[in-house]
């Protein structure tokens, strides 16, 4: 009476083991315990990090190797790094990628894209897939769902075999499911956009923290946006912000426009008080000259300028 039970259960398992692939994720910090919670829905997960984190990968489902010779040993489909990128060469140039299999996939999740690229190319051997991607989401803002998050990827070097072309498709296929907003580009486009784009936003979140945003209890919506934003990246490590300006060549130029775009508003905002100042020094004869002159004057003792040169005020009354 068990038999049809039985049947269909090995027939679902034998279909699990079909779609299903064999992932390894090194580097089971914040970023790789997140994606192991969802690939492991569909998926076996192996992980291998500089920290021991058997204890917490148990709890997961997820089987840790405190020696990447003993996970690579396990053969897994697809290895992902999610190291941080300041590590990823060095860490490169230590795996024993000779205990993998010859046509194994490696996948990087690294926040900037033609570092690993050139990286990969560079220390992988040829026989090995690449797959480089990056989603464009984290802990927090994926917290509920990746529904309509971006997901960067480029396949970089993918076999002509219908079986590597498979187990690349199986891979975009979790984040497919997940809805994720797929988006093929280039790793040079997207470090492009993403200096213009996740730099700033990362920068801008960071000095909003240090500035000391404080809830109150008349938010708008607006500063409602801006607390949302600095609890979006405050959770994010000092190197993986480190790593985004060191490792996209476009971020220095992104960082100097901030400041210039800064010290511009600065620039129409005291320009202005100053027109207001000199307007009342010589074009308004009214009792309240004084009045308005003080408050100016306070007012510019506050900000960064001080009253105008003497030369200035000579010029505009002559
Ligand atoms: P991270 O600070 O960028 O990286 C932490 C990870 O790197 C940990 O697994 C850590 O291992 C490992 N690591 C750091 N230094 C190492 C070293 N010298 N040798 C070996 N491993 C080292 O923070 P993260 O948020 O987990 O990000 C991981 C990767 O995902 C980064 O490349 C990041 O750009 C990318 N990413 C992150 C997000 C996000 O929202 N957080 C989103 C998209 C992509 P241990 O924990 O074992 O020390």
């Amino acid at each position: 009476a068990a038999q049809p039970f039985d049947y269909e259960s090995h027939l679902k398992n034998r279909y699990i083991q079909s779609t299903s692939l064999k992932i390894a994720i090194i580097g089971f910090g914040n970023f790789g315990q997140f994606l192991s919670k969802t690939f492991l829905r569909h998926h076996t997960l192996l992980a291998h990090s500089r920290t021991n984190y058997a204890d917490l990968a148990n709890h997961l489902g997820v089987s840790f190797y405190a020696d990447p010779h003993d996970l690579f040993e396990q053969h897994p489909d697809v290895v992902v790094l999610s190291t941080s990128i300041l590590s990823t060469e060095t860490l490169l140039q230590k795996l024993p990628f000779q205990r993998l299999r010859r046509n194994t996939l490696f996948v990087d999740v690294l926040s900037v894209k033609e570092f690993p690229r050139n990286l990969f190319l560079k220390y992988l051997p040829p026989d090995f897939d690449i797959l480089c991607t990056h989603p464009m989401f984290g802990p927090e803002s994926g917290k509920t769902s990746w529904a309509g998050l971006p997901f960067v990827y480029d396949k970089v070097r993918i076999g002509d075999e219908e079986s590597r072309i498979k187990r690349c498709d199986k891979f975009l296929d979790i984040f497919e499911k997940e809805g994720c907003r797929m988006v093929e580009m280039s790793c040079m486009e997207h470090d492009k956009y993403a200096a213009g784009s996740q730099f700033v936003t990362h920068t801008m979140g960071r000095v909003l923290e240090k500035f000391g945003l404080e809830s109150s209890p008349i938010n708008t919506k607006g500063y409602e946006t801006l607390l949302n934003l600095v609890e979006n990246t405050k959770g994010d490590s000092f190197d993986l912000y480190y790593g985004l300006f060191m490792y996209n060549q476009n971020a220095l130029e992104q960082l100097e426009r901030l400041d210039m775009a800064f010290e511009s508003i600065k620039k129409d905002l005291f320009g202005r008080l100053h027109q207001v100042y000199r307007k009342q020094l010589f074009g308004d004869n009214n009792g309240e000259v004084e009045k308005k002159r003080s408050l100016a004057q306070q007012l510019l003792g506050n900000g960064s300028l001080t009253e105008p040169p003497l030369d200035n005020v000579r010029q505009d009354g002559s």
